[in-house]
């Protein structure tokens, strides 16, 4: 797992950026507002959405019985639940589309003894034959079920129903359809496509919020042929950056830098037995180059992230600007803080942990200067409140 992972907590330290731990659960584009799940919400000037996207869980019964692809974590944890308790169980997984066949043969290369089906419309809709062909061969070769041309109906606690009234057995059943937009995006004002996905200019801008940038599968562009794979997403990102730079110092892009999406892609499928379908406009080929091709590709670019040992390192090197904690020194000294307060007028200052603001009164005010360390307004928020509780009650 480490190996396709990227340490996000541990990149944004070394980037010097924050990193919230949290679920968004909506957005608010005209109080600048998104709300966090158990959270505070924050606020802000510029937002750049790269949420992604979930697959369709439409199908009556998806969301209570199958497990959803995405997001990764939460699928893993209940993949290797499942499999702690049988390797050799029925696997159903809905979507036959390259990641539902791609998920389909490695899951069959690796627990050989499991049973594995695939089941949805068509096989891979955005390939073409000769790709459509390699699958389907690959699939019976390594002894994966393949059920197309059919819709799937319900998803019950252990089986599948198909609309012709079929049922299949299953221990296990993945959602691997379409990708849908988040939810969230609906009532949060800003311009969608008739899907539901953010519609952006060629600045990657929303067309109607230019403080909002939004890229990837969360990303509608005008341009068709735009599809819902990482390669568009990966080569959106230095647009993204150069284009929230020129933001963020001028206020508005000028002479902004225009995404230009490749004409087509090389889509790898991974066929769970070392050999890969590669398919590009009208051909498709199957073989261990193209295997190899696609780990080559895959950890060139998890390279250019510095690995979480690496992080770790470098956060463990003793640097003034790595030391995020300021520890005591982090509090404006009693002095500054005594002479400031004695310049505002009509307030009576003693040094103090705490004061009662009038004499009888239950009222006590505590007031101290912090420097803001780079964490979450959240956490910094609960490390405020905290020490003034402490000051209150070293008042006695
Ligand atoms: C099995 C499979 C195989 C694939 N293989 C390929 C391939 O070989 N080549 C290819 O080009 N594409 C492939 N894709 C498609 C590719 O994964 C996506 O197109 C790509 O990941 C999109 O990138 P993204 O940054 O937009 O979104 P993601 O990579 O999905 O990243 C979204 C991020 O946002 C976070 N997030 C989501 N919702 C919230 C929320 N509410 N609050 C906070 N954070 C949130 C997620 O945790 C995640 O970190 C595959 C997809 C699947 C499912």
């Amino acid at each position: 797992l480490e190996e396709i992972t990227i340490d996000l907590l541990r990149l944004c330290r070394a980037a010097g950026a924050v990193f919230v731990k949290g679920k968004v659960i909506g957005l608010n584009t005209s109080e600048q507002k998104i709300f966090l799940e158990a959270k505070a919400p924050l606020y802000y000037d510029l937002l750049s959405l790269n949420i992604g996207s979930i697959p369709d869980s439409s199908i009556k019964g998806a969301k209570e019985y199958a497990v959803a692809l995405k997001p990764i974590y939460p699928f893993i944890k209940k993949w290797r639940g499942f499999l702690s308790l049988s390797a050799e169980g029925r696997v159903v997984i809905v979507g036959a589309g390259a990641g539902g066949v791609e998920l389909g043969l490695s899951i069959k290369g690796r627990q050989r003894k499991a049973s594995v089906t695939v089941v949805g419309i068509e096989l891979l809709p955005s390939h073409n034959k000769m790709a459509k062909s390699l699958a389907f061969k690959a699939c019976s070769d390594r002894g994966v079920k393949l059920i197309t041309g059919e819709k799937v109906l319900e998803i019950k606690k252990n089986e599948v129903v198909l609309e012709n009234g079929k049922v299949i057995p299953s221990d296990f059943t993945i959602l691997a359809t379409s990708a849908e937009p988040h939810f969230f995006l609906k009532n949060s004002g800003i311009s969608l496509d008739k899907k539901g996905f953010v519609s952006v200019k060629k600045s990657l801008q929303s067309v109607s919020h230019p403080n909002v940038f939004a890229v990837g599968d969360c990303a509608s562009f005008e341009e068709k042929g735009v599809s819902k794979a990482g390669v568009y997403a990966v080569r959106e990102a230095p647009v993204l950056f150069k284009n929230i730079e020129s933001y963020l110092r001028d206020g508005k892009i000028a002479g902004f830098k225009e995404y230009k999406p490749q004409r087509s892609f090389l889509a790898l499928i991974g066929c769970g037995d070392n050999t890969a379908i590669a398919v590009r406009d009208f051909w498709a080929l199957r073989g261990k180059f193209f295997w190899g091709l696609k780990k080559w590709i895959d950890k060139r670019f998890m390279s250019k992230f510095l690995s979480a040992i690496e992080m770790k390192a470098l956060m463990m090197k003793p640097s003034a600007d790595l030391m995020k904690c300021t520890a005591c020194g982090g509090k404006t000294g009693a002095k500054v803080l005594y002479s400031s307060l004695a310049e505002l007028k009509g307030i009576k200052v003693k040094a103090d942990d705490a004061v009662f603001l009038e004499e009888g009164s239950l009222f006590i005010q505590s007031v101290d200067g912090f420097f803001a360390p780079d964490i979450s307004p959240y956490l910094l928020g609960k490390i405020i409140a905290l020490h003034g509780f402490n000051d209150i009650i070293a008042k006695g």
